[in-house]
């Protein structure tokens, strides 16, 4: 018979304990998508350091996305009045928008410690067992990736996020026993690039989420602008523009495409980021003036060149370029989709006209 039992000095003892229970190791989602790989998305170690460099760490410095700024500065003063931690909170949207950094700022806002951690990271009940107890009171638990949290772990979650419980069971069968432990009050702050990976009890759990949508150009440019000042660089407002409209409405990619201009400054020996050395910088990497990478034009031009401009269906267009699905339409897709260079229909994607114009491509070029 399952028994129950509260003692925190027993459940510490069993967490250093590798257990596992039956089928779990099994039960672990391989759900491990392929990165693409491309300058922008995965940074090198100098590129994170940089991230860390120009990291917001004031409301003030966070640029853009007002509305989430408004409403998590509400959470957090009632959360404050009333002594209390704030409501578990899931941020949602685009690698690279801003919402590690805004975790931080929920945690500097609340004068709470932060312990980040990432959904792959977290590979067995015991794992996320032994973060939930060392936790202190008023903690925010950060979970990168989300949804890439294996479904027995998510389980262990589910009474931690509600009442601030750890339900484990102990072996099996007929020995099994519950054990069942409180946690100090805590935050949990989720953020994901996929929301619609994330469970739907899990989902349900968060007092709010927030989406974060891609940067409007001037925004962009506002944080190009801090970033340069940040590092000592002088640029242009033509240089500016230019790196603003290559960015795709994204922060991190605005920071590392200035960072490669540097880099491009400092070997020619010039003096400030022109707009020409902009301009080169971007032929460099082959990244042309609205941001699009090789990547994006190969989708753009095998929709037209191989299926007659669409609609087509995403499994076969991920096929064609020899790409994972997953990458096709969750990484380089909303980008396109924002710029209008494609849409999704019924039948599948259809390349605009728009595409045809920028890829110097005519619509009688399509295939009947
Ligand atoms: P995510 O967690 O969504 O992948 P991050 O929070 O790590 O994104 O942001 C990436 C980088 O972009 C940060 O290091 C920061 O320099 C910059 N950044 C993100 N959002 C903003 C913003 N709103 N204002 C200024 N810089 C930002």
């Amino acid at each position: 018979m399952p028994g129950s039992e509260n003692s925190t000095a027993a459940w510490q003892q069993i967490i250093k304990v590798e257990f596992l229970l039956p089928g779990m190791q099994e039960k672990t989602m391989n759900n491990k998508e392929k990165e693409p790989k491309t300058i922008l998305k995965n940074g090198t170690e100098e590129d994170q350091t940089i991230d860390t460099i120009l990291r917001p760490t004031s409301w003030d410095d966070y640029i853009g996305q007002k509305n989430i700024k408004r409403n998590l500065k509400i959470i957090i003063d009632a959360a404050i009045s009333r002594g209390e931690v704030s409501d578990h909170l899931l941020f949602y949207g685009q690698a690279g928008l801003g919402k590690t950094t805004l975790a931080k700022l929920v945690a500097k806002e609340m004068r709470s410690s932060m312990k980040i951690t990432s959904g792959p990271a977290i590979e067995k009940m015991g794992d996320l067992a032994a973060i939930l107890s060392n936790l202190e009171s008023g903690d925010i638990l950060f979970i990168d990736e989300a949804h890439r949290l294996n479904r027995m772990v998510e389980e262990v979650l589910y009474p931690a996020m509600e009442s601030r419980k750890l339900h484990i069971i102990i072996g099996k069968g007929a020995g099994a026993r519950t054990i069942s432990l409180d946690i100090p009050p805590f935050t949990l702050v989720a953020a994901t690039t996929r929301a619609d990976l994330l469970s739907e009890p899990l989902r349900s759990r968060f007092g709010a989420t927030f989406r974060l949508d891609y940067y409007n150009e001037s925004d962009i440019e506002a944080i190009i602008k801090r970033s340069a000042s940040i590092l000592g660089i002088e640029a242009s407002p033509e240089a500016v523009k230019v790196l603003a409209k290559a960015s795709r409405f994204t922060p991190r990619v605005a920071n590392r495409l200035l960072k490669r201009t540097r880099d491009y400054m400092e070997v020619y020996k010039e003096p400030k980021v022109s707009e020409k050395i902009a301009l080169k910088t971007l032929e460099i990497l082959e990244i042309d003036a609205i941001g699009l990478e090789a990547h994006d034009r190969l989708i753009l031009s095998t929709i037209i060149d191989k299926f007659g401009g669409g609609p087509v269906g995403v499994n076969t267009i991920a096929a064609s370029i020899n790409e994972d699905r997953g990458i096709v339409e969750n990484v380089y897709e909303p980008y396109l989709l924002r710029l209008g260079l494609i849409r999704r229909t019924t039948g599948g994607r259809l390349v605009e006209p728009l595409a045809y114009t920028h890829l110097g491509k005519k619509p009688k070029d399509r295939l009947l």
